[in-house]
């Protein structure tokens, strides 16, 4: 097999597999005999698990398609870019998020954007139901209710001023709710608010501009019809 194709059928297994399991780190030393030393870290878009009208009516196929072939793919270009262009040495996401104070910004932004969307598509799916067992369990115990923690997580969306993302996260065995400004995420040595993510909201005006225009409280309130609890379970 001629090196070209190998690294080919690498990259293209790789892709398949963060199909299934986005967070898994890509070794760097699969790629170091035929690649330069320093690009150690390389995102990749997760393949959008659904079809882009596949979250009608809560999100619209069309701001489904810009996000993610505009915005997310942008993201993902621009932290490769970064990566590249700072040599970035650090081999893994959480290695990178870890160090976020050392990161230039176009590395810290780009970084978080590529990382919190591929988090975001499989956090969703058409039809969501209420969580069962163990994430029931946690939710229950951590914030009262279901309902208690709606609430509380719905106040996170619609108090982050501007653009960020509201989370629900894992410190322990404790569940905490908050949010993050821009592109910044819970893993973050500069994020005020920490934890292993288990769910989170994308609520920067491209996420549901088109469709609710002002009215977050409206995009916030519909999402809660397409989010992926079974996902939630697998982080949990
Ligand atoms: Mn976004």
């Amino acid at each position: 097999m001629k090196t070209i194709n190998r690294r080919k059928f690498v990259k293209d297994s790789l892709a398949t597999v963060a199909i299934t399991a986005p967070f898994i780190m890509q070794p760097s030393s699969l790629f170091a005999a035929e690649t330069s030393a320093n690009v150690a870290l390389d995102f990749s878009q997760v393949k959008l698990p659904y079809a882009y009208s596949a979250l009608e009516p809560s999100i619209d196929a069309m701001t489904m398609e810009i996000h993610y072939t505009k915005h997310h793919a942008a993201y993902i270009k621009n932290v490769n870019e970064a990566i590249a262009a700072d040599k970035i040495t650090f081999a893994t996401e959480k290695e990178f998020f870890a160090n976020t104070s050392k990161l230039s910004t176009k590395a810290r932004n780009n970084g978080g954007g590529a990382w919190n969307h591929n988090f975001f598509w499989q956090v969703m799916k058409p039809g969501a139901g209420t969580p069962t067992g163990k994430v029931a369990d946690a939710i229950a115990g951590s914030f009262g209710s279901f309902d208690k923690f709606k609430e509380q997580f719905t106040q996170a969306a619609m108090t982050r001023f501007g653009s960020g993302w509201a989370w629900l996260v894992k410190e322990g065995s404790a569940l905490k709710i908050g949010s993050t400004p821009n592109q910044d995420n819970p893993m973050m040595d500069v994020s005020d608010f920490k934890g292993t993510p288990l769910l989170a909201l994308d609520v920067w005006e491209h996420a549901y501009y088109l469709k609710y225009q002002n009215k977050r409280n409206d995009y916030v309130a519909n999402w809660w019809n397409i989010v992926n609890w079974d996902e939630v379970a697998k982080k949990i």
